[in-house]
């Protein structure tokens, strides 16, 4: 399974030496600091417990670089299931002390020891079979499943009274321990692929060592009602007549052109493991061995590099589980297969908005895929605003005008089973990226772009930004035209801009003026002034959420292309909208709710 990076935490720059580190032997490891207090970390925040409350319940470790009692009055209303719980540590600030707190089962200890080597310091470990054996049988590495968790405890503390254990099969992790191994023990420890009994004298390891292959026959088959349920029974029905153990599956093998295709996450989810793909050219390559003419087959003899056990097909479904095997005479068992260098992951491109400019107002999802991605795709400016959550991906910078070739290199990066963000400002599909990828993906429809998961985050337009800056300009109907006339001719504006004022929308004008170009915004000016009041209330909102934000109100009469440039928004209101003065000299700018139509012009 995929470990998420853990995020150091630091409350002073007096730590950051430690913090530095710390982070030097975890990669992906990120940086948090108490905004204020810290500067060049990775990611600045101001409220401590919602913080780290939410990195908990996310999963994420924690090495908090402050006193133990912090973090654990912190998390303590969330302790609630020590199975799922990550590790959380307290490391002191001058890094003479590593304490291990939480995540006894998912590696604190383990850590602990990695944090302690590289500050020279003996950490605190206080979990006796860590420290007698040096191993946490609750939490094999990964590539291993317990099968019987909750005997671990027990097997331990008999191990603890004297007890000595018996190994069968093999595994280089317990070999390598100082358990107390004996040929005539009583106490078992197994590692096998197979479906064994597991008892409280008999701890079962399952190695990650068997793969299925999947492919559909008929990838065009529109997807039923009845879901996927007859093809995870298959494939459960194969497992258990060739009696491995599910836990045993590494993963579920494909073709980069089965995908999309829903069922195969279904059947992923089933066993709970990861999906990987593999190119047509990859499948083919196995196939011209001559070893198999069926893509599962293929798929699932080149993740396990071993043998074919068993296949099935039904009409539109075929199926092959493959195991590594031991190459030498001796009982060497075969070591699991690497998820993360077998295949790839399905790619993924997400294109988000980022919102007008702060981080305030870009959405939590926004936030999280900007986390995970790989890979940047942006204007660079865009990418700029993205501040620390930019750091430590593949930034794939360019100019502004050149939206369809980047839609086209994000599409390609995807291919590659890279985890793609598309940036956009304000809102993605509002004269932005999200479109140019979707053009690009119907006009050039390579066939590899199929299996791509393509999503579009949304984010504040600047038009949603402005109107909340000034009031409620948007409070009844309005419509949105940009002055832009690359993509568009001038006539066609023109005409939209006259609709709108008769329809009396309140209009929302992007991209009004730029350096090239001050008369189109004159010109909708005039057209406007044929159908609204001289005093229409007009909002001028430039660079919102950053630097020199300002937002002005003037009228529709003293409305001139001075007033803006290429980083304004200008709302025009209807013949309806209203100013309310306030006492420091400014105006609320609104549009009623209730359209009466004996006032209209
Ligand atoms: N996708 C963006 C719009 C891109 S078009 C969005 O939804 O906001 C670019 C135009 O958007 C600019 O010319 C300007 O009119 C407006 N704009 C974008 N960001 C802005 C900001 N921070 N402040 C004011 N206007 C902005």
């Amino acid at each position: 399974m995929t470990k998420i990076p853990p995020a150091v935490i630091i409350l002073g720059n007096n730590s950051i030496p430690v913090a530095k580190k710390i982070i030097s032997v975890l990669p992906g490891a990120q940086l948090y600091g108490l905004a204020g207090r810290t500067d060049d970390v990775d990611v600045s925040f101001t409220e401590f417990g919602t913080t780290l409350r939410e990195l908990f319940a996310h999963g994420t470790p924690i090495i908090g670089i402050c006193a133990t009692g912090i973090l654990i009055r912190t998390l303590a209303p969330l302790l609630a299931n020590k199975r799922e719980e990550p590790p959380v540590l307290a490391v002191a600030e001058d890094g003479s002390a590593v304490v291990p707190l939480l995540g006894g089962l998912n590696g604190v200890n383990s850590l602990a020891r990695q944090i302690g080597e590289v500050l020279s310091v003996k950490p605190a470990i206080t979990a006796t079979g860590d420290i007698r054996f040096g191993i946490a049988l609750e939490d094999p590495p990964t590539g291993y499943r317990l099968a019987n968790p909750d005997d671990a405890k027990s097997f331990m503390s008999d191990l603890l009274a004297g007890n000595s254990v018996r190994l069968e099969g093999s595994a280089p992790w317990l070999k390598n321990s100082a358990l107390p191994i004996a040929e005539d023990a009583t106490r078992v420890i197994q590692i096998t692929e197979k479906q064994v009994v597991s008892t409280s004298s008999r701890l079962v390891y399952h190695p990650a060592t068997v793969a299925i292959g999947i492919t559909f026959l008929n990838p065009c088959l529109p997807k039923t009602e009845r879901g996927s349920s007859e093809e995870i029974a298959l494939v459960q029905q194969m497992l258990a007549d060739a009696e491995l153990a599910s836990a045993s599956v590494a993963g579920i093998f494909a073709s980069t052109l089965d995908a999309a295709n829903p069922a195969l996450q279904e059947i992923a989810d089933a066993l709970n493991v990861p999906i990987r793909f593999f190119t047509p050219d990859e499948i083919a390559g196995v196939m011209s061995q001559g070893k198999t003419v069926d893509v599962a087959a293929a798929a699932a003899l080149t993740a396990s590099s071993g043998q074919l056990v068993m296949q099935r097909q039904t009409s539109d479904f075929s199926c092959a589980i493959a195991k590594r095997c031991c190459f030498q005479q001796i009982a060497l068992s075969p070591s699991p297969i690497n998820i993360n260098t077998t295949g790839k992951p399905r790619g993924r491109l997400v294109v988000i908005g980022t919102g007008p400019g702060g981080s305030d107002w870009m959405s939590p999802e926004v936030k999280e895929v900007l986390r995970n991605a790989t890979d940047l795709v942006g204007y660079s400016t865009y990418l700029e605003l993205v501040g620390s959550l930019s750091k430590g991906k593949r930034w794939h910078e360019s100019d502004n005008r050149e939206e369809i070739a980047r839609a086209r290199v994000a599409l390609d990066l995807a291919t590659e089973g890279r985890f793609v963000a598309v940036v956009s400002s304000g809102d993605p599909g509002i004269y932005a990226m999200a479109a140019a990828v979707f053009e690009v993906l119907e006009k050039e429809a390579k066939p590899e772009w199929q299996g791509i998961e393509i999503q579009v985050a949304p984010g504040i337009s600047a038009m949603q930004a402005a109107a909340a800056k000034i009031g409620a300009p948007l409070g009844h109907d309005f419509c949105a035209i940009s002055l832009s006339d690359i993509l568009k001719p001038w006539s066609i504006i023109e005409q939209r801009i006259t609709a709108a004022a008769q329809a009396d929308f309140v209009i929302a004008f992007y991209n009004p003026v730029s350096k090239q170009r001050t008369w189109q915004l004159a010109q909708a000016k005039n057209i406007l002034l044929r159908y609204r009041y001289p005093e229409t209330p007009v909002v001028l909102a430039r660079n919102l959420g950053r630097d020199g934000e300002s937002v002005q109100v003037c009228t529709l009469e003293n409305l001139a292309p001075e007033l803006a440039d290429m980083r304004t928004v200008i709302l025009v209101g209807s013949s309806k909208t209203r100013t309310i003065q306030r006492c420091d000299g400014s105006v609320w700018v609104y549009t009623p709710r209730r359209y009466d139509e004996d006032k209209t012009l």
